[in-house]
């Protein structure tokens, strides 16, 4: 009898304790990975938690909002201004990193560890406009389980950064199994649902916007001019976003492999037929010695062929590699307002 009664009374208090979890889970998350921020912090949070306080009052949303830094290895005083603004502010949760992992890697914690019902990525330097939160928790409430911020307006960026982002949507959209929207960031806010999908992929050279995209999901998209960095410098260099972008394709599609392929066989029929006119014009005309510069030419030519296709073989190979031995995407050294 007794045995028979226990059972239950367990089951029931499991459901109670789901329930309060789910009761005092913030409504919304901001995610925000910083990296020697020091100078945008204080200004991030006084111009966020206006429209956080907001969102927190939409109908049906009481629950109250969190702010979690991801502080990706900075070497400045950023984790120190985060624990001052954390003193006064029980919404302010930080993780450590336990170096520089990179804006993806960091991105990636801070889902993580995110406990909202819808999340945000958001970067800290105000390029990301806050204003945008209450419509995006609109649209999400109206049952958008994406909702994508667009820029329409990129004159803040400079011409060649305008020009090469162009380039690269179009390429990778040209190649991808499923394209993104150009200009839309990492800045959207993703349902509980969306953010419990995406920490089940586990691929370590992340390309974000490849993945949000990949999940598919009701998207809605709301525009916003895109504003000038409000403090510090942007910590993209452009090596780092050639980085980018050869992750985000090689991450989505095996075409390149393809093109290197079909190039290759192109260019041996050429040659072929190239050769065959080569023996046929040497047995009627006879040797032909002043050929060097085309012979040069054509060598030079292989070569970087032959190069361009081992790099572009070299660039899946080293993910395979990457992937193959496992390691994590990032390391937490220390959590600052978890709960034990
Ligand atoms: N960031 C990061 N780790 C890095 C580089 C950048 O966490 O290795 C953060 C940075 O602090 C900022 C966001 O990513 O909050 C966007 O960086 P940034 O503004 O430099 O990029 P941009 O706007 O120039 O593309
Ligand atoms: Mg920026």
């Amino acid at each position: 009898m007794k045995l028979a009664q226990r059972p239950r009374i367990v089951k029931s208090r499991l459901s109670n304790d789901r329930r309060l979890a789910r009761l005092l889970q913030p409504v919304i998350s901001l995610v925000t990975p910083v990296f020697n921020e020091e100078a945008a912090i204080a200004i991030f949070l006084e111009a966020v938690t206006p429209h956080l306080e907001r969102v927190g009052r939409l109908p049906g949303t009481e629950q109250g909002y969190e702010i979690l830094f991801v502080n990706d290895g900075s070497r400045d005083g950023t984790e120190a201004a985060i624990m001052a603004a954390a003193r006064g502010n029980r919404n302010i949760r930080l993780l450590n990193l336990s170096r520089n992992f990179g804006k993806e890697a960091a991105l990636a914690a801070g889902l993580a560890h995110a406990s909202g019902r819808a999340v945000v990525p958001i970067d800290v330097d105000m390029q990301d406009p806050p204003e945008l939160l209450e419509k995006m928790a609109l649209m999400w409430k109206e049952g958008a389980k994406i909702v994508n911020a667009k820029r329409v307006d990129r004159s803040s960026d400079s011409w060649l950064k305008r020009q090469t982002s162009g380039w690269f949507y179009r390429i990778y959209n040209s190649l991808a199994e499923q394209p993104i929207s150009a200009n839309v960031g990492d800045f959207r806010l993703l349902d509980r649902e969306v953010v419990e999908v995406l920490k089940g992929l586990n691929e370590h050279s992340r390309f974000s916007k490849g993945l949000f995209s990949w999940v598919g999901f009701t998207t809605a998209t709301v525009e916003y001019e895109r504003p000038l960095r409000a403090a510090g410098t942007s910590k993209w260099p452009y090596g780092r976003l050639w980085g980018l972008a050869v992750d985000g394709i090689v991450a989505s599609t095996t075409i390149p492999l393809r093109i290197a392929t079909w190039l290759g066989l192109l260019l041996g029929f050429l040659s072929a037929v190239y050769g065959l006119y080569i023996v046929i014009h040497t047995l009627m005309v006879g040797p032909d010695v002043p050929g060097y510069a085309s012979l040069m030419a054509v060598v030079l030519f292989f070569g970087s062929i032959n190069l361009i296709a081992v790099g572009i073989l070299g660039e899946y190979v080293g993910r395979i590699a990457r992937e193959v031995r496992g390691r994590p995407n990032y390391i937490v050294e220390s959590k600052v307002g978890f709960d034990p």
